[in-house]
């Protein structure tokens, strides 16, 4: 069931609730009321019918006289009077006798003063009533015909305004509610439409600060942020296929070149060495990009825990060393530390090793003398990591590019690269909630600063 329907249901639930509990009251207080009053009234004929036979003395037969006539166009009260013994002293018709007086109900009326009953659904009073110091019992009958007239009739009109105000307010329900959800509607309908391939349709939505333009304006904000995402997948992807193809082809022209017609083994040699100059580069970048990958992973799918940034530095000179001998790289200390969680950080040994050998290698094949250092200072809360070298440096427009993936400066031409190792470096100092910022000068130097909180 649509929630616009569950509503309108509901409120026509709440509305014919609080109706119907109106109604009952208003329905049972007039028929307390019409009881109440009728009762009154019997006692009232109950003691003029006395003070007519005692005081006024009229005579027995021309009140019964009256009593029958009345009879016949209104349901006149019925009224006997007994002695305490219970004997009957008047009656006004005996043959028709509607209370069946017997002498336990005397003794009661007696004793209590006044009662009041229903007797086959004719109210009923008893009442004690004393003339010249002798007392009296008095029973009055009659049937509120009118007063039960009155009663159907409030029924009848309450039923049927119920059931009419039932059918408009659920119409009005549904009417308001349509109202109320067409925005939705209109979002849900051109929410259907946003695919893959056009990310770029937006939801309706107004500038005014109601919940459905602010639910509009977030699922915006969100396929923004989908479409950037989308766009930088597909412009790494194109980057990458490029980054493969480029030594794929040099390798593939070189064996068909060699392979063209017959060559001197120095030939064969030569030719083997560019192929395997271009496989590496191959190699790297698919080593690059599986790190990157991991990078990306969720932090709670890498394992974290209490690292030596010292120890991890020399397994990245070391690791970077073995495969560039001519690089030079120098670790410093700042100042002294005194234990081992002054040096530690809590992070993952594999990827601050690729994120260290990067800032080594970038250091070295950007210098002359491929030489490059890193500095270390232990304060309270983090450990300061300067990476430099007095290498040919980044111009200014380079410097706001060179973490973006892929993207190679103009200096590239000094040395092979795939423009990954800064964006992968990055990504793991964030991952270790670290920052890293870069300051050069052409034809200088360059300097990394890394920090990581510890
Ligand atoms: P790659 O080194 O493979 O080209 P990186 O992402 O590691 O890719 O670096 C991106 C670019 O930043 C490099 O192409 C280079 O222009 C510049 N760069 C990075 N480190 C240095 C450095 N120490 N000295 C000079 N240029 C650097």
């Amino acid at each position: 069931m649509k929630t616009r329907t569950r509503l309108a249901l509901l409120f026509t639930l709440i509305t014919a609730t609080i109706l119907l509990a109106f109604a009952a009251v208003i329905y049972y207080s007039t028929q307390e009321s019409r009881e109440r009053e009728f009762y009154a009234l019997l006692k009232k004929e109950a003691i003029t019918k006395a003070n007519l036979v005692f005081n006024a003395k009229v005579n027995a037969q021309t009140l019964q006289d009256i009593y029958r006539s009345n009879r016949q166009v209104l349901n006149e009260v019925e009224v006997a009077i007994y002695d305490q013994e219970f004997n009957l002293l008047y009656h006004d018709a005996v043959d028709i006798d509607l209370v069946k007086e017997t002498k336990p109900m005397i003794d009661d009326i007696y004793k209590k003063g006044e009662i009041k009953f229903y007797q086959e659904g004719w109210q009923v009073v008893g009442l004690r009533f004393e003339f010249e110091g002798q007392d009296y019992i008095i029973t009055a009958t009659s049937y509120d015909q009118y007063g039960y007239n009155k009663l159907n009739s409030l029924l009848k009109t309450s039923i049927s305004v119920f059931v009419i105000s039932i059918v408009f307010i659920y119409i009005a329900g549904v009417f308001f509610s349509k109202k109320a959800f067409e925005p939705i509607s209109k979002m849900t309908e051109k929410a259907k439409n946003i695919t893959a391939t056009n990310l770029d349709l937006r939801l309706p939505s107004k500038d005014n600060k109601d919940e459905l333009s602010e639910l509009a304006q977030t699922f915006n904000a969100m396929l923004d942020r989908l479409e950037q995402s989308f766009d930088s997948q597909k412009r790494f992807v194109s980057n990458i296929s490029h980054e493969l193809r480029t030594p794929l082809a040099a390798i593939i022209t070189e064996l068909e070149l060699s392979l063209g017609k017959e060559r001197n083994s120095e030939d064969y040699k030569q030719a083997i060495e560019n192929s395997l100059k271009d496989a590496k580069k191959i190699v790297r970048l698919s080593n690059s990009l599986l790190d990157m990958a991991k990078a990306s992973y969720d932090p709670s799918e890498i394992s974290f825990k209490s690292v030596r940034i010292d120890e991890v530095l020399l397994d990245a000179r070391q690791q970077v060393q073995q495969a560039n001998p001519n690089y030079k790289i120098d670790i410093h200390f700042e100042n002294d530390f005194e234990n081992d969680a002054q040096i530690s950080i809590n992070g993952n040994e594999y990827l601050l090793k690729v994120a260290f050998a990067n800032l080594f290698e970038n250091g070295c094949k950007f210098s002359e003398d491929h030489h490059s250092k890193v500095s270390i200072f232990f304060k309270d809360k983090s450990i300061e990591l300067t990476f430099s070298d007095h290498g040919i440096g980044i111009s200014e427009i380079d410097l706001k590019n060179i973490f973006k993936p892929f993207y190679r400066g103009d200096n590239q031409k000094f040395a092979d690269g795939n423009g990954i190792g800064l964006p992968l470096t990055q990504k793991i100092i964030l991952l270790h909630k670290g920052t890293i910022s870069v300051t050069s000068k052409l034809g200088e130097g360059t300097d990394f600063y890394v920090s990581f909180p510890n």
